[in-house]
């Protein structure tokens, strides 16, 4: 199968993008802050979170379910551990600032916990973990979406669970180890880039409400045809968690943790079962090496990463990557070659640009 690719260069995407943000009512700073996030999810090769996600931002900011211009209201506060609630906030405006409080905590007392609620979608987590890890911090994750289940839990067919992901950071000084993914088999914008064109998802990724697996993205948004934005409610079916009864155990735990002890709530039951708004609730646990009194952490992590690496491949030829090397590799070759888009998610952009009143740039012909 192939897909038309139109290839974006990232200055051009990133320029595009935080107009689109500005004229949908971000300060142009803010507006550019968002497009950075969005574009650092394609980078690094993680395009369901990406760009992608433009029409579907927009549209939550018209609707009043996220805010441009939000910040931090401090709920509970110590020296060590603090709920905040984002307002609501876009996430990539949100997210900073929280994991910013974290750091600081952690710098200050050797270790943080931060119970984030209420803060419209943080994106890819990684980036949380990497903002970490470049201040010398080791940093894990645990992250739900209040009011967006999806995912059907380990022998069940109703969604229980958002796609719930995890992610742990860890610094070196050769850059930052990054473990970062949903405890869903794929992300939900996974089998929205498939909706449009774009890699399919696994078979079994997705499941009925008879309890029949499959990889169609219907299975979550219902008809799809002609339009533009996805609308999750529409679907019949859900999503399944990864790794059988493990991987739906750590969903149920992320469900506890970001949804339970921030006070955000969990993913569901949505009341009178119409899907709303949703927001991400996040648990971050910030970690200053230093301060257990161990020694050369960062050197003894890489020195293990490398060991790790040296196993012998079990195809031959393909290489042992340790957690975060593909996204590292990806970046490097998009920052040279731009950003590959499906011909759809491009469309979907422009649409939302001109329903505001911006004309596209010019891009290179999609190409099969
Ligand atoms: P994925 O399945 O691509 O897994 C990514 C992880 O696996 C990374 O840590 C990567 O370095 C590692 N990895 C990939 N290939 C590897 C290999 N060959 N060897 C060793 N390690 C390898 O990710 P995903 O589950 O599709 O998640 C995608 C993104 O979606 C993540 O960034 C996640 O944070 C994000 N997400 C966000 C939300 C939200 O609500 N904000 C919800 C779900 C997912």
């Amino acid at each position: 199968m192939t897909y038309q690719i139109t290839t974006v260069p990232v200055d051009v995407l990133q320029g595009f993008v935080a107009d689109i943000f500005t004229a949908a009512g971000c300060a142009r700073a803010e507006g550019a802050q968002v497009a950075q996030h969005l574009l650092s999810a394609n980078l690094t090769g993680h395009d369901s979170h990406g760009v992608i996600r433009t029409p579907r931002y927009v549209q939550w900011m018209q609707e009043g379910k996220v805010r441009a211009g939000q910040t931090l209201t401090i709920v509970t506060e110590t020296p060590t551990h603090a709920i905040v609630d984002g307002n609501y906030g876009l996430g990539q405006t949100i997210g900073p600032l929280a994991v910013d409080f974290g750091i600081a905590k952690a710098k200050a007392a050797g270790l943080s916990v931060i119970g984030l609620r209420h803060s419209g979608h943080v994106g890819r987590i990684g980036d949380w973990g990497e903002r970490a890890a470049v201040e010398g911090l080791i940093s894990l994750h645990f992250v739900n979406v209040q009011g967006g289940e999806l995912v059907a839990p380990y022998g069940g067919v109703d969604r229980r669970f958002s796609t719930n992901p995890v992610c742990i950071g860890v610094p070196t000084q050769q850059g930052p180890i990054i473990l970062d993914f949903a405890t869903s088999v794929v992300a939900e914008g996974k089998v929205l880039v498939a909706s449009n064109g774009g890699k399919p998802v696994p078979f079994g990724a997705l499941i009925e409400p008879d309890g029949t697996l499959t990889a169609d993205p219907r299975t979550l948004y219902g008809e799809i045809e002609g339009t533009h934005v996805r609308d999750s409610s529409q679907g019949a079916g859900a999503l399944r968690a990864f790794g059988e009864h493990k991987g739906s155990g750590l969903a149920f735990m992320c469900e506890l943790l970001a949804g339970c002890l921030t006070g955000g709530g969990t993913s569901g039951p949505i009341p009178g079962g119409k899907r709303g708004r949703i927001a991400n609730g996040m648990l971050s646990i910030y970690l200053s090496p230093g301060s257990f009194g161990t020694t050369g952490f960062e050197q003894a992590a890489r020195d293990y990463a490398n060991y790790v690496k040296a196993s012998r491949p079990a195809e031959q030829g393909v290489e042992v990557l340790i957690p975060g090397e593909p996204e590292t590799r990806n970046r490097a070759e998009r920052l040279a070659k731009g950003i590959p888009l499906q011909a759809e998610t491009w469309a979907a952009i422009c649409a939302t640009a001109q329903g505001l009143g911006l004309t596209p740039p010019a891009v290179p012909t999609p190409n099969a």
